[in-house]
């Protein structure tokens, strides 16, 4: 065939296409990002995590708050895995929902302490059959029957990431914590597993939840100092309820600052109130984050549109603005 005779054939295929409305062709032909090369940009990113049903019966709830987060335009989303009481099996559901049909970037997360290497050769296919290229590699939480787990389980997310990067095409974010690990009382360790882990080959890092920015900033330091120079995205949770805060504060080890605690203090019994303050609190750490060089915003949303919609708000000029195109 001639040039002119292939070219004439692709034009026929892609008019066909057209005829037959194949929305799904194009929604999977949309420009998909690499998260590394997003952060490399010189703008500030903004990004939302949300997380699975604990019911499959609760999906469409879960979907439709997920695309109405996605209105608000974030450069990515991340779908946790068996966190927060959702179940593992529907993350790669929502992240193909997130990246094919609201042709946002999607983030997988994946953790592997419950899992066989086979186990995520089958959750990474999948993830690659449809599309997603972007993983958070982690260990997950330690299962009570720990002791009794077979040896070809997982121990760290470092391992996880070095296989990942053995056999795909991934971009691999890992987890880190401003505070150190709550299960690490030795903070020197601690920075060094994580050296160890972005070695492996993590191209960027989302923090843990953490309330004081000072912290963020002595963090930011420390990993200077270690030769750890992968882009840190700030995880930041718009705490609005006083259980939240105290199982958030509980599971993750994160200090209260004082100003937080008069907040809690004086709203405790006003949930109104609090819920106020506690978006009020979150723009003030996104606008001294981003005035302070930070650039990427991971907003930890609970699922609530509502409270990201509050905070994206407050700072849409900030992260929207000219001086971020
Ligand atoms: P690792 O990096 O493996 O570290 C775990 C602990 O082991 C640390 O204390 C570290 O210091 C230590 N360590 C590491 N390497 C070594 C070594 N070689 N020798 C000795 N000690 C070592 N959990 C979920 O279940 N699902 C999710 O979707 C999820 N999403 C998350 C997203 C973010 C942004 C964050 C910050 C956490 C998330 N978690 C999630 C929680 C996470 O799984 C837990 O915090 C878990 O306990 C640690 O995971 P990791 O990947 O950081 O582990």
């Amino acid at each position: 065939m001639s040039e002119f005779g292939l070219q004439n054939g692709l034009f026929c295929i892609i008019i066909q296409v057209i005829q037959r409305q194949d929305v799904s062709f194009f929604e999977r032909v949309s420009v998909k990002l690499n998260i590394k090369d997003l952060l490399n940009s010189k703008r500030v990113s903004l990004s939302f995590e949300v997380f699975p049903p604990k019911e499959n019966a609760q999906i469409c709830g879960v979907l439709s708050a997920v695309k109405r987060l996605s209105e608000q335009q974030p450069d990515f989303m991340s779908v946790t895995y068996g966190a927060g009481g959702g179940t593992s099996t529907n993350t790669a559901q929502i992240a193909d929902y997130i990246e094919n049909k609201l042709n946002v970037t999607a983030l997988a997360h994946l953790t592997c302490v419950s899992s066989t290497p086979n186990d995520i050769a089958a959750i990474t296919g999948e993830l690659s059959q449809k599309g997603v290229k972007n993983i958070l590699a982690l260990r997950g939480d330690l299962p009570s029957n720990m002791q009794n787990m077979p040896p070809r389980h997982y121990k760290y997310a470092a391992q996880l990431i070095r296989d990942l990067k053995k056999t795909n095409d991934f971009c691999i974010g890992g987890a880190c914590y401003p505070e150190g690990h709550i299960e690490n009382p030795n903070k020197e360790d601690d920075i060094a597993y994580l050296k160890e882990k972005v070695d492996a080959g993590c191209d960027f890092l989302i923090t843990q939840l953490f309330f004081d920015n000072n912290v963020l900033y002595n963090f930011l330091y420390r990993l200077f100092q270690n030769n750890i120079n992968v882009p840190v995205i700030a995880g930041i949770m718009p705490v609005t309820n006083i259980k939240s805060i105290r199982k958030m504060t509980k599971l993750s080890g994160a200090a209260l600052t004082p100003k937080y605690k008069a907040m809690l203090d004086r709203f405790e019994h006003s949930p109104k109130a609090l819920a106020q303050a506690g978006i009020a609190y979150a723009i003030e750490q996104v606008i001294d984050l981003i005035s302070n060089g930070v650039k990427g915003i991971h907003i930890y949303t609970m699922n609530k549109p509502e409270i990201a919609e509050s905070i994206i708000a407050g700072v849409s000029h900030i992260i929207r603005g000219e001086q971020n195109k």
